[in-house]
């Protein structure tokens, strides 16, 4: 089969539904997706039924309703379509009811005390604007998950919620510029780091198994120093991998558009063309969820962890927004002569401003244990939040605040010296790798969100915050006598009261942690020190206002973020007393001691040892520490249990964090010493540099 007979043949898609479906009702459909209009349930079993005999000729055999708890993954309960018939027999069977609602029993997912057990009853409703599609012999339906008294217990629900927030903002303030536009759509483009490691190593390794990264491992001789990785020539098990990948990312619908190596040994990327908010959060969890499953195939594991590793990089997933009209707009594009696009203007300032006001809003969408190992160190923007405009932008916006309204344009090529080569025009911006939110172009980047994160998050907050502004946009415009003039004023508002937000310089250095002090901006290294911010009075009000999140709902989901961040250090710190005191102290006692006995067979026989017996003691003193680090560990541990889920938070920064460095710390110094047949599990330089 060619690409592009592969791409989608998994997928209830447009095409599939003008075939399949009554003219009326592909319509119906066609108007839901585009304008986000109610669907009629009345054509819901003629929809179910023309899914299900599609899916049926596709081998599908069972049908699910396939959601995003707030657990960051997704869910699946298995049905099959067989219904018994008088006879015996049976017939394949799939309602419009079994459609468009679900009841799975809801009593195990987080729900942050939203759902009491006794009342487990969830509903799974069908989100028409996200194909269906078949995995597994299975009929995937697109769905949100509520609870029986109706709040959301999923993460797709407030995604669209946030989304339509942005599109009512920003159409109040659309139509000041005479836009015909009915409708303002996110766009999302998430690009995917990941690590692959070989699936033989990785089992020998109980913290990769349980906790998705190493928790202890000496730096290895060679790490990401060389930078021969980067776009590297990929390796032939790995591109065999990536080829597979593809296809069966295809065949799901998802654009799989660009690999390569990534900086750090063994890390790679994945990026799709951009699409809804709504449907890249769908493909970058199925996405997340095909990688590890073709890794299997190949006998290699897929780690999604924000940093696998400590000492190179971890992996990131850069949300690339914009946000465009259902006429075609990209309302982020600054065009030829942005400083006269005041329609460009406008969205940017709204942007900034968000960003400035709700760095913090930022800063705790991506806060997890995993990624607090990555933020600040120095490969991904630090735990503050600001903005990176690049050179033109910049030479608009202080043009405007020194009252221009027109600049001199400098367009300039790239001049490569040879005349063969054809003529490149120079980016509109330079690329600052450092920030945390950049504009490249006709969109914002923002870095800081961890690999394994779900997406639906971050772009949650993301609409939110620049709904926001731009309705405070919007009431200004609408109550201004002159429109014309009120949106100078906004836009120079903006400038004056958000720069501070705008940074171009490196975000890596010291100098900068202090500089963004002086300008008030926060930074909020730990997710402990993040996340309790979510459910601060502010916050509640500004999701309660947009119709994001009831008060219950913002709260409860703050206490289930903060809860898994006990959870992972609650794991991990297990993970790592029983590592120490089961696999790594005895292979050091073990190592010790035959130290000690070749050194006492030695001297025997009159041989001169006393650098050997230095070496012994040293082992044997650095497993004394051992011990006594691991003991420090669980007694940590002990402390732990608070009922309120910021205190145990905090807790679990203030010490269970610093005992578990203490105890790698010393683990990681006898790896270096220790006779590499008595290290009891792969190192860093096997599990990078796997054949
Ligand atoms: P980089 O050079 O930053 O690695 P890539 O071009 O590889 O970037 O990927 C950028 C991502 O941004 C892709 O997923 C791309 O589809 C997406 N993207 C491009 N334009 C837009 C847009 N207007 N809105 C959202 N995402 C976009
Ligand atoms: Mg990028």
């Amino acid at each position: 089969m060619s690409i592009t007979e592969i791409f989608g043949s998994n997928v209830f898609n447009l095409t599939v539904m003008k075939e399949r479906l009554p003219k009326d009702v592909y319509k119906a459909i066609k108007k839901t997706i585009n304008n986000g209009t109610a669907l009629d349930p009345e054509i819901a079993d003629v929809v179910a039924n023309a899914m299900k005999d599609w899916a049926i000729e596709k081998g599908a055999t069972h049908f699910t309703h396939w959601f995003q708890p707030m657990t960051g993954i997704t869910a699946e309960k298995h049905d099959s379509f067989i219904a018994p018939t008088d006879d015996g027999k049976i017939i394949m069977e799939f309602s419009g009811k079994e459609l468009i609602m679900g009841e799975p029993d809801a009593s195990s997912f987080p729900s942050g005390g939203l759902r009491a057990t006794f009342e487990a009853r969830g509903y799974t409703t069908w989100d028409p604007t996200s194909y269906a599609f078949i995995k597994d012999s299975t009929l995937c339906i697109p769905t949100a998950f509520c609870s029986y008294s109706g709040e959301v217990l999923d993460k797709k629900t407030p995604l669209l919620r946030s989304m339509e927030a942005v599109s009512k903002q920003a159409l109040r303030v659309l139509r000041h510029f005479g836009s015909d536009a009915t409708r303002v759509i996110s766009y999302v483009g998430p690009e995917q780091e990941y690590f692959l490691t070989d699936s033989e190593l990785y089992h020998q390794r109980k913290d990769l198994i349980l906790t998705g990264r190493t928790l202890f491992g000496a730096k290895p001789a060679k790490g990401q120093e060389l930078e021969d990785h980067y776009f590297g020539v990929i390796k032939e098990r790995v591109s065999s991998y990536m080829k597979e990948l593809d296809e069966e990312l295809w065949k799901l619908g998802v654009l799989a558009k660009t690999k390569h190596n990534e900086v750090a040994p063994a890390q790679h990327e994945l990026a799709p063309i951009f699409s809804t908010a709504n449907i890249a959060s769908d493909h970058n969890q199925l996405t997340m969820e095909i990688m590890k499953k073709v890794a299997e195939r190949h006998n290699l594991v897929c780690l999604l962890h924000a940093k696998p590793f400590e000492g190179i990089n971890g992996s990131g997933k850069h949300n690339n927004w914009s946000i465009g009209t259902n006429t075609g707009e990209n309302l982020l594009k600054p065009g030829d002569d942005p400083i006269s696009n005041k329609k460009f203007l406008i969205f940017l300032c709204a942007t900034i401003r968000a960003v400035h006001k709700y760095g913090y809003q930022l800063r705790l969408s991506v806060a997890t244990a995993g990624n607090d190992h990555r933020l600040g160190a120095n490969e991904a923007p630090p735990a503050i939040v600001s903005m990176f405009l690049g050179e033109q932008l910049d030479e608009v916006i202080q043009a405007i605040k020194a009252g221009k309204t027109s600049i001199d344009k400098n367009e300039e090529n790239i001049e490569t010296g040879v005349d063969s080569l054809p003529v490149l025009k120079k980016d509109a911006t330079d690329r600052n790798r450092t920030s945390p939110f950049a504009f490249t172009g006709n969109k914002f980047e923002f870095r800081m969100p961890g690999s394994s994160q779900s997406i639906a998050g971050i772009n949650i907050v993301i609409n939110a915050i620049v709904a926001d502004v731009l309705s405070e946009y919007a009431d200004r415009l609408d109550k201004a006598e002159d429109v014309d003039a009120e949106i100078w004023n906004i836009i120079k508002d903006t400038l004056n009261e958000d720069e501070a937000v705008i940074f171009n310089g490196n975000n890596y250095s010291d100098e900068w942690v202090k500089e963004a002090e002086e300008r008030g901006l926060p930074n909020l290294r730990t997710t402990a020190d993040a996340l309790p911010l979510f459910k601060s009075e502010e916050s509640i009000k500004l999701y309660e206002r947009l119709g994001i999140f009831t008060p219950i709902e913002t709260s409860s989901r703050c206490d289930i973020m903060l809860e898994d961040y006990a959870k992972a250090l609650h794991i991990e710190a297990l993970t790592m007393i029983d590592m120490a005191s089961r696999d790594i102290l005895p292979a050091c006692i073990s190592y010790a001691a035959s130290v000690a006995e070749s050194v006492a067979s030695q001297e025997a026989i009159g041989l001169s040892v006393s650098k050997q017996k230095a070496v012994a003691k040293e082992i044997s003193e650095l497993n004394e520490v051992l011990i006594d680090k691991t003991d420090a560990l669980r007694k940590a541990m002990e402390g732990v249990g608070s009922d309120d889920p910021v205190k145990e938070a905090e807790y679990y920064k203030d010490n269970v964090i610093p005992a578990m460095e203490a105890l790698r710390e010393v683990a990681d110094t006898l790896e270096t010493k220790v006779d590499s047949e008595y290290w009891p599990m792969p190192t860093y330089t096997d599990l990078l540099f796997y054949a």
